[in-house]
């Protein structure tokens, strides 16, 4: 991601305060080739679209990656808008009718589907449109998992189907007539940083589909690994170890069976987080009860993946010098501050970190904003202006 310091100076005397989200699209294209040519053969890199929907950050990932990941009918129609010929799979924790039948006539690689019902309805659609669905089934696995973050498996959630209703499901999807079983999916866990972890996950996840195709007497052709690399935002310049991990993948591929043709990998965060920053103007500090806070233009209504993950979202102060002398110029120095929004709610809280000095027309600048940033926030509380996009190269 490049400097966007000039972004920021270009715009500080435009009347309006400095509030956008800035996308390095070249930056992206070249992260995430060298992350596809380190995958060994039969690996697939799929983008799970909902991390960022921004209709360019689509169009360029469309020629670097096997296809998209999209959960929603919404997603299917960006995908289909930006990357027109790019390959789809299609999951969502319970697609509707009328997504599924969107999804039939896209022509989408394959469904992953989540509860009997869920494949009842995509048989049934499929069957009126005259074609065989391909399907994996998502698995909640019964675990132990390794440790990560954000855990959809191993434990109650909504997603997936419980392991012990396997049975019943394998039946159906093996006699339904609009449905071709063609291997599992189990997507666990999100934000991992760990490639040791990770690879103790894919072995997890290689036994327990062998150990399924001996008692089911099957055999798959595709499993779907899932997404969940992850960013430490604590430390950004200490990314997953994608080089040790994919080395350490060659081994794990050449214990596969032969028949497993295609191991799909479904990434977002890993993907896009670290190709926009988000940059917003401090429009006032000050002191309460003793401790300094920074608000600015902007905030969780459009960055709430730190509330979301309730940490400290690293920033850089830009120092704008720029400053109508009429007016007083407060600033909190060599202390700790907490960054706020211009929302009325003490949860629209960005940041807290100890900063050498912020003023008031300063501009802060959230490195790794890419992922889950802009995409998740709800915009509209408060009806303020939404931030400028701008993607770049
Ligand atoms: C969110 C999601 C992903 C992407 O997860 P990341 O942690 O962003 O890599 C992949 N697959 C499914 C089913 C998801 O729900």
């Amino acid at each position: 991601m490049r400097d966007v310091s000039s972004w920021v100076h270009q715009r500080t005397r435009d009347g309006e305060p400095v509030c956008f989200y800035a996308h390095d699209l070249a930056a992206l294209r070249a992260h995430v080739r060298s992350v596809v040519e380190a995958l060994p053969e039969p690996c697939r890199m799929f983008y799970a679209a909902k991390a960022n929907t921004g209709a360019p950050l689509l169009a360029a990932l469309g020629s670097e990656v096997a296809g998209f990941e999209v959960a929603s009918g919404g997603e299917l129609a960006k995908v289909r808008a930006a990357a027109p010929g790019s390959p789809v799979v299609m999951g969502g924790p319970i697609p509707t009718p009328s997504e599924i039948d969107a999804g039939l006539a896209a022509g989408v690689l394959r469904f992953h589907v989540e509860s009997l019902l869920g494949l009842h309805r995509i048989s049934r659609a499929a069957t009126a449109a005259g074609v065989t669905a391909q399907v994996l089934l998502r698995v909640n696995l019964a675990g132990p998992f390794p440790a990560a973050t954000l855990a959809m498996a191993g434990r109650p959630t909504q997603f997936g189907i419980d392991e012990a209703d396997l049975p019943d499901v394998i039946r159906a999807a093996l006699t339904l007539p609009g449905i071709h079983l063609a291997g599992f999916h189990l997507h666990s866990l999100s934000n991992n940083l760990s490639a040791e972890t990770h690879l103790t996950m894919l072995e997890l996840y290689r036994d327990t589909v062998l150990a399924w195709e001996q008692r089911f007497g099957l055999r798959v052709t595709t499993v779907d690994v899932g997404g969940g690399v992850g960013v430490d935002y604590g430390d950004l310049d200490r990314p997953f170890d994608w080089a040790t991990f994919t080395a350490r993948l060659r081994d794990w591929v050449d214990t596969l069976p032969d028949h497993w043709e295609e191991i799909d990998f479904e990434c977002g965060r890993f993907l896009v987080a670290e190709c926009a920053a988000y940059a917003v103007e401090v429009l006032d500090v000050k002191h309460t009860h003793g401790r300094a806070y920074a608000l600015v233009r902007g905030g969780t209504h459009q960055f709430r993946l730190p509330s979301s993950w309730q940490h400290s979202h690293p920033f850089d102060v830009v120092p704008v010098e720029h400053w109508d002398p009429t007016l007083p110029r407060p600033e909190a120095a060599a202390e700790e501050v907490t960054v706020c929004g211009e929302l009325c709610t003490p949860k629209d809280v960005l940041a807290v970190e100890y900063v050498t000095r912020i003023r008031a027309g300063d501009v802060l600048v959230f490195r790794a904003a890419g992922a889950y940033g802009w995409e998740i926030s709800h915009h509209d509380f408060l009806s303020h202006p939404h931030p400028e996009q701008l993607w770049i190269g």
